[in-house]
C-alpha cells in the first residue's frame, strides 16, 4: 500500500563492518572498514592491511579486537 517508505532496518552487512583501532603513530582511535580485504593470519589471528586515516599510513589489524599486530609482537 505505502510504497514510498523503503524498509527500515534493512541493511548490508555484507559490504563492510566498521571497527576501531588505536594508530601507534599518532595515539588516535581511528575507524576503519572491514570491506573483506583478503586478511593476514598469523598464529590464528586474522589481520587485515588497513589505511589509516590518523597518518595515512597502512596498519595490520585484527578487526575482531581492534589489535595491531605488532602490539602481539612486543612485551
Ligand atoms: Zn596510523
Amino acid at each position: 500500500m505505502d510504497q514510498s517508505d523503503p524498509v527500515p532496518g534493512l541493511f548490508h552487512l555484507s559490504m563492510g563492518a566498521p571497527f576501531l583501532f588505536l594508530c601507534p603513530n599518532t595515539g588516535l582511535r581511528v575507524q576503519a572498514t572491514d570491506n573483506g580485504d583478503e586478511p593476514v593470519s598469523q598464529k590464528g589471528t586474522r589481520y587485515l592491511a588497513v589505511e589509516c586515516l590518523a597518518c595515512r599510513g597502512f596498519h595490520f589489524v585484527d578487526p575482531a579486537t581492534g589489535k595491531l599486530m605488532s602490539d602481539s609482537n612486543k612485551k
